[in-house]
C-alpha cells in the first residue's frame, strides 16, 4: 500500500494521479477533519469566509487536468485593479485586452503614463512562464525596474497587486516567480468557486473513494519505513508520500526547521452599501501607507459568498499583524479603511479576522522529491501556489508508480 500523509492539494492530487494510473491501493491520512489544508473555507450561515483571501486561476495546467471546472461554478474578477489613493480618491484600471469595452475610458485617463502602458503591453506579450521557477536570481522589483516601469506605477499598482499574490510587500520574491504567475494572470482572469476556495479541494477529492481517505489521524513519526499515527495505528507501507507543508515535513523527519513562511491576515466586513461601482475589481491600497494591502468585494464577484443582501468585503494586510488586541487591531483597520475608501467604511460590520502565519513558503524548488524510502510532495517542492502544490502531488505519485514498476 502507498500511504499519503496530508490531504492538502498536493496529497489529494497524488491520490488522483494514482487512481488515474489504475492504482487503488493507497490511503490518504489527514490530521484534520476535512480536506484542503491551506485552502480552507468557513461559514456562519450568512457568509463564506476563506481562511485568508485566495483566488483560483483556471489557466493553471493542473487545474485544467484534475478539476471539474463546471462543478465549481466559478465567477470571475475583472482584469485590472481599483486604485485607492487615500482620502476617498480612487481610479479604476482595466486591462484593455480583457475588457475592450473599457478602452475609451482608459484612454481618457492620465494614469498610468503612456510609456508605462506600453511597457505593460510588452510585458503581457513577451512574458512566458518559466518551466520551473526558481527562488533565486534578480527580484521581482529589480525585474520591473529593469523593464523601465516608473516608480509611481510600481508603487501604485505593481507593489500592492503582487504583494497580495506573493504576500511580500518588498517584492523580494524572484523575478522568475513573478514571470511564472504573471503569465497565468495574462492567460485568464482569476475566479472564486461558488463553494468558497475550499471547493477546489473537495472537487479534487470527490472522485477519491471514501475508503481511501482517513481523517483525524496525524502521522507522529516515520522511522525505518514504518509510519506511526496519533490514533495508535502503525503502518508499514510499500511507499510513503509525505504531502505536508515544509515545516511539518521537517518536524516529522526530525530535521532542523529552516522553513520561513510569508504571512497574511484577512479581516471580513459586512457592508450595506459600497462607495464604488467596480466591485469585480481587486481594490489596492495605492496610498503608500498603512497596513491594509488589498480589498475584495467577494459577494460582488461570487454572489454565493453572501446569502442575504449585504456585501462581503475581505480586507487583507501582508506580513505579521502588529501585536495588539483584537479590538485595537479592528479599530486601526477601520480608521485606515475610512481614510482609504471614505467614512462609509466606519459603518461596516466587522465579522471575523484570520491571521495566517504560515501561508506561503519563502524558499521553494530546492528539495529533492526522494530521500531514502520517502517521497515528498507539497508546494515548497515546486512553487507557492495551487498549481505548484498540485504539480508536486502528481510528480510524487509518478515517482511512487515508477518505484513499484522497477
Ligand atoms: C491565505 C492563503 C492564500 C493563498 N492564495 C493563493 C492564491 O490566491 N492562489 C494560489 O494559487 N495559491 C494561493 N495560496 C497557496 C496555496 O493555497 C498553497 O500553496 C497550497 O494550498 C499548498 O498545498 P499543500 O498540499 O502543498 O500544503 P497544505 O495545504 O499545507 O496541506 C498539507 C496537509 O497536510 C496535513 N498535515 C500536516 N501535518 C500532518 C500530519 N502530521 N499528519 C497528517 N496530516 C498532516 C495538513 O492538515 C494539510 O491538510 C494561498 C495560501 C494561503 C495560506
Amino acid at each position: 500500500m502507498i500511504v499519503i500523509i496530508g490531504a492538502g492539494l498536493a496529497g489529494l492530487t497524488a491520490g488522483r494521479a494514482l487512481l488515474n494510473a489504475g492504482c487503488r491501493d493507497f490511503l490518504i491520512c489527514e490530521r484534520e477533519a476535512q480536506v484542503g489544508g491551506r485552502v480552507a473555507t468557513e461559514t456562519d450561515g450568512e457568509f463564506l469566509f476563506d481562511v485568508g483571501f485566495a483566488v483560483l486561476n483556471p489557466a493553471y495546467p493542473m487545474v485544467a487536468k484534475y478539476l471539474s471546472l463546471p462543478d465549481l461554478g466559478l465567477q470571475y474578477f475583472d482584469a485590472g485593479a481599483l486604485l485607492l489613493h487615500g482620502e476617498g480618491q480612487r481610479s479604476a484600471l482595466f486591462d484593455p485586452l480583457s475588457h475592450p469595452e473599457r478602452t475609451l475610458s482608459m484612454i481618457a485617463q492620465n494614469f498610468p503614463s503612456w510609456p508605462d502602458r506600453l511597457r505593460t503591453l510588452a510585458l503581457r506579450l513577451r512574458t512566458r512562464a518559466p518551466q520551473r521557477p526558481r527562488d533565486e536570481g534578480i527580484t521581482a522589483l529589480e525585474g520591473l525596474r529593469s523593464v523601465g516601469f516608473s516608480e509611481l506605477y510600481i508603487e501604485k499598482f505593481f507593489r500592492p497587486f503582487f504583494a497580495g499574490v506573493f504576500l511580500d510587500r518588498d517584492l523580494s520574491v524572484s523575478d522568475d516567480l513573478f514571470r511564472y504567475l504573471f503569465d497565468y494572470f495574462r492567460q485568464s482572469r482569476v475566479a472564486l468557486p461558488a463553494g468558497g476556495i475550499n471547493a477546489v479541494a473537495t472537487n479534487l477529492a470527490s472522485s477519491i473513494p471514501t475508503e481511501n481517505i482517513r481523517f483525524g489521524v496525524a502521522a507522529e513519526s516515520i522511522e525505518h519505513g514504518k509510519v506511526s499515527f496519533s490514533d495508535g495505528t502503525v503502518i508499514h507501507p510499500r511507499e510513503t508520500i509525505l504531502a505536508v507543508d515544509a515545516r511539518a515535513a521537517a518536524s516529522l523527519i526530525k530535521q532542523s526547521d529552516d522553513c520561513a513562511f510569508r504571512s497574511v491576515t484577512t479581516a471580513y466586513f459586512a457592508a450595506e452599501s459600497l462607495p464604488w461601482q467596480q466591485q469585480r475589481l481587486l481594490a489596492l491600497n495605492s496610498s503608500g501607507k498603512g497596513w491594509v494591502n488589498h480589498l475584495a468585494v467577494l459577494s460582488g464577484v461570487q454572489p454565493s459568498y453572501a446569502k442575504q443582501q449585504r456585501h462581503l468585503v475581505a480586507v487583507s494586510g501582508v506580513g505579521p499583524l502588529p501585536t495588539k488586541t483584537l479590538a485595537q487591531t479592528q479599530g486601526d483597520i477601520r480608521r485606515e479603511l475610512a481614510e482609504l475608501v471614505g467614512r462609509e467604511a466606519l459603518d461596516w460590520e466587522f465579522l471575523r479576522m484570520y491571521p495566517v502565519d504560515h501561508a506561503l513558503p519563502v524558499r521553494f524548488g530546492h528539495k529533492n522529491y526522494e530521500s531514502g524510502a520517502l517521497i515528498y510532495a507539497g508546494d515548497y517542492l515546486e512553487n507557492p501556489s495551487i498549481q505548484g502544490a498540485m504539480l508536486s502531488g502528481e510528480k510524487s505519485a509518478n515517482l511512487s508508480l515508477l518505484r513499484r514498476n522497477t
